[in-house]
């Protein structure tokens, strides 16, 4: 419903209450409520959309280097990793962990769905 709509419905409510009939205009209140609750369901709903654009716009791009995420930043400093399946399948970015031990070789473990990348 368009603010237009809005003010026309709002002078033939005046125009009902006028010529005394008040069950028409209380119809005319009731769908008048419910389109400003529409409204405000539709604000709250393009707030959020907003709300969610703003913040990835906000959020660096990553970067794959030998099978994992980074960050770049200025100059030649990077940060991360960051583990790719957590990434590109939950769209989260979760931090890697270094998981190397004496016997096997160094590597990046994530924490949320335990893959592990050689480093
Ligand atoms: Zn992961």
């Amino acid at each position: 419903m368009s603010s237009s709509i809005s003010i026309s419905r709002t002078k033939e409510l005046w125009e009902l209450i006028k010529a005394g009939a008040t069950l028409d205009a209380q119809e005319r209140i009731m769908e008048l409520r419910q389109a400003m609750l529409d409204l405000q369901e539709e604000n709250l709903a393009l707030k959020e959309e907003l709300r969610e654009a703003n913040q990835q716009l906000a959020v660096p791009a990553l970067v794959i280097d030998r099978g994992v995420y980074w960050v770049q930043l200025e100059g030649d400093s990077r940060d991360g990793p960051f583990c790719p399946l957590c990434a590109d399948g939950a769209g989260k970015r979760i931090r890697l962990r270094e998981a190397g031990t004496f016997s096997t070789p160094h590597q990046w473990g994530c924490d949320m769905c335990s893959s592990l990348y050689p480093a």
